[in-house]
């Protein structure tokens, strides 16, 4: 994953939510061991001693993150998120780099595994390195619907003439400058069959100041309609900055919706998925996935085994309100849907 395209002008005289536009917060991110171990008041060595060697997939997290860890906690939930482990160097068995084998059906940037939908590859950078993410060793470099302007995956869409959804991926699709993904919003607003556009993020929890006043307009201008799906695994991720960011954002989306990754060590107790669910709430977006984890090379370290997994689910529903309960889903590559667990 690259930070490409991390300040772009336009975005930077939007009005801003937030003080600082979000280019420069992402550019002032932490990326040095030593740092955040000086921010978390954490001994240099002990953080050293726990972190490996990554340079193919670096620390990458955002200051307004780290406020949100508890200090001198080698075990915080927010910090084992985003710290490379020692663990990541452990070969597991039916552990590899495409795990949802999408590398081989990609296609400028497009990729279908669903029925009337399509993911469209938007960017191949994040406001942050998740150590678990199933997308850290897919080869953004050539397949960015971004790369031709959008030209050819928009024929694509266009010529299967069968999509009615369209969803922004990445890395993370709101890393793409407002100017750009408003020429990204009209191109696909001249499909006929597109009648939805949805946009996975985390730019919300990790960076809140992403929503500017410049994506607001975008998103309530767009005749389609728009679903959004954040990302966050633990309710300490959502402070007052979230939290109001997301309540903005609820205005313009048709849907606001959270998808989590069960991650041992993490999020996986009931008391810790209840507390998220709820907090959620009070932002205004509802639980909708709980990902068992992905089997991506050098993860096995944050897989929850099945049983587990089920028995936590009892315990959700025995704990909320249906509404609350996020489904228990795994993707199996080639299925023609999520797999309820
Ligand atoms: S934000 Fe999403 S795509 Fe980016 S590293 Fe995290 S899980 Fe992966």
């Amino acid at each position: 994953m690259s930070e490409a395209n991390l300040l772009t002008d336009e975005s930077l005289t939007d009005k801003r939510i937030c003080g600082l536009s979000w280019q420069r917060t992402l550019q002032q991110a932490v990326r040095d061991i030593d740092e955040l171990a000086g921010l978390l008041e954490i001994p240099v060595a002990r953080l050293r001693s726990a972190a490996c060697d990554s340079s193919g997939f670096p620390l990458l997290v955002p200051r307004g993150y780290v406020a949100r860890m508890n200090k001198r906690d080698l075990h915080d939930p927010l910090l084992l998120q985003v710290l490379p482990r020692t663990a990541e160097n452990v070969d597991a068995t039916g552990f590899s780099d495409d795990p949802l084998r999408e590398q081989d059906i990609a296609d400028d940037g497009v990729i279908r595994k669903y029925h009337g939908r399509a993911l469209l590859i938007a960017s191949g950078a994040c406001p942050v390195h998740c150590r678990y993410c199933f997308r850290r060793a897919f080869p953004y470099a050539r397949q960015l619907a971004s790369r031709h302007d959008w030209e050819r995956a928009i024929g694509k869409l266009r010529r299967a003439g069968d999509i009615s959804e369209v969803i922004l991926s990445g890395g993370d699709p709101l890393n793409v400058s407002n100017r750009r993904l408003e020429a990204l919003f009209d191109a696909l607003e001249t499909i006929e069959s597109v009648r939805c556009i949805r946009i996975h993020t985390r730019f919300p929890i990790m960076i809140p100041e992403r929503v500017d006043n410049g994506l607001l307009a975008l998103l309530e201008r767009s005749s389609a309609k728009i679903v959004i799906v954040v990302h966050c695994n633990h309710a300490n991720e959502l402070d007052s900055g979230v939290e109001a960011a997301l309540r903005t954002l609820s205005g313009p989306a048709d849907l606001l919706l959270n998808q989590s990754v069960l991650l041992s060590g993490i999020n996986d107790d009931v008391e810790t998925l209840a507390e998220l669910s709820r907090r959620l709430l009070h932002c205004g977006v509802l639980p909708y996935y709980l990902h068992t984890l992905d089997p991506v090379t050098g993860t096995a370290h944050f897989q929850v085994d099945d049983a587990r997994a089920r028995a936590l689910l009892c315990g959700l529903r025995s704990e909320l309100p249906g509404y609350l309960v996020p489904k228990l889903v795994r993707e199996v590559p080639g299925e023609l849907s999520k797999t309820p667990l």
